[in-house]
């Protein structure tokens, strides 16, 4: 795709190089998203890529995944036996595996900042009560909760210039029991619903998405046994999108089953 009104290709060896951010600008990470479209609002592509922040490790208890992080590198990673939630990596991004280019070039920070609806990271994150750690221009760094991260579809609280630089999951959470649900008309066609559950000795978490702008929690149940009739609950204070692909009647319902689906598998 050629994005026709794009000026200037920056491909600097560090944030620190760029010293000032336009509106028409944007982070460059495996393009798959940028190239796929015309983007007649960008002039500016600063390219993130060569900067090695494709780490995953292990480090003060939380396991650290760099934000230009291949999707292939998650779905190969050598989960532990004990960090059950490495499954709900492998069924998040085996959902977009109809794209062998998009799996192999899209990246972690470009998937959860790109924040489409129906991204399929996010949930995920937000399930597992991950963090994110976010610097500016200025050399600063903040971190926030996945969940208080995507606004709505294609919003996020990322302001001018600032860039996704990893995401942190406790290592203790990487053993939680997780269960992914995700339904769409074909294989290939973006979800209409998904529904991220998980279940530790405290609690049981369920996060939506999909089905509405952003990707939330739902909510904490303490017992399976109360957990289906507190989330189905929950359900009718959303704001289901409401589109050509589904109505939002049809899509509470859809959430509605794969919550019952999810929770049983748990
Ligand atoms: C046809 C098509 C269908 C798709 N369907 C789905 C789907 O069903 N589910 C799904 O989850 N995804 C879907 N995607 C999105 C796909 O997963 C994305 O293209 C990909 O995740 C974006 O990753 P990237 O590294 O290529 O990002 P890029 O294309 O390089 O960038 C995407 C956006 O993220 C920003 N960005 C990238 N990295 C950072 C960072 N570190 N900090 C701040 N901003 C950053 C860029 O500035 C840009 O705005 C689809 C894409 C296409 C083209």
């Amino acid at each position: 795709m050629d994005l026709p009104n794009i000026s200037t290709y920056l491909r600097p060896d560090d944030i620190q190089n760029i010293t000032h951010w336009g509106e028409d600008w944007t982070w460059l990470a495996g393009g798959t998203w940028l190239f796929s479209e015309p983007q007649p609002h960008l002039t500016v592509l600063v390219d993130i890529q060569s900067w090695g922040w494709s780490e995953i490790e292990v480090k003060q208890d939380n396991l650290i995944i760099g934000a230009t992080c291949p999707l292939i590198k998650l779905l190969e990673y050598p989960w532990l036996k004990e960090w059950t939630a490495g499954s709900g990596f492998k069924t998040a991004i085996n959902a977009l595996a109809a794209s062998f280019k998009i799996v192999n070039l899209a990246t972690v920070g470009g998937n959860i900042c790109l924040a489409l609806s129906v991204g399929t990271l996010a949930p995920l994150m937000i399930a597992l009560d991950a963090k994110y750690e976010i610097w500016n221009l200025q050399g600063e760094s903040r971190q926030v909760a996945a969940r208080d991260f995507q606004l709505g579809a294609k919003i996020t609280i990322l302001q001018p210039g600032e860039i996704l630089r990893r995401v942190l999951i406790p290592v203790d959470n990487l053993k939680w029991q997780i269960n992914y649900q995700r339904f769409s008309i074909a294989a290939t066609d973006p979800a209409l619903a998904i529904v991220v559950t998980t279940k530790n000795n405290q609690q049981i978490r369920c996060v939506i998405g999909a089905s509405v702008p952003a990707p939330m929690l739902l909510g904490e149940a303490e017992n399976i046994e109360t957990a289906e009739n507190k989330f189905i609950a929950a359900l009718d204070k959303e704001n289901f999108l409401d589109n050509a692909k589904a109505g939002a009647n049809y899509r509470r319902e859809l959430t509605k089953i794969l919550i019952k689906r999810s929770l049983s598998a748990l």
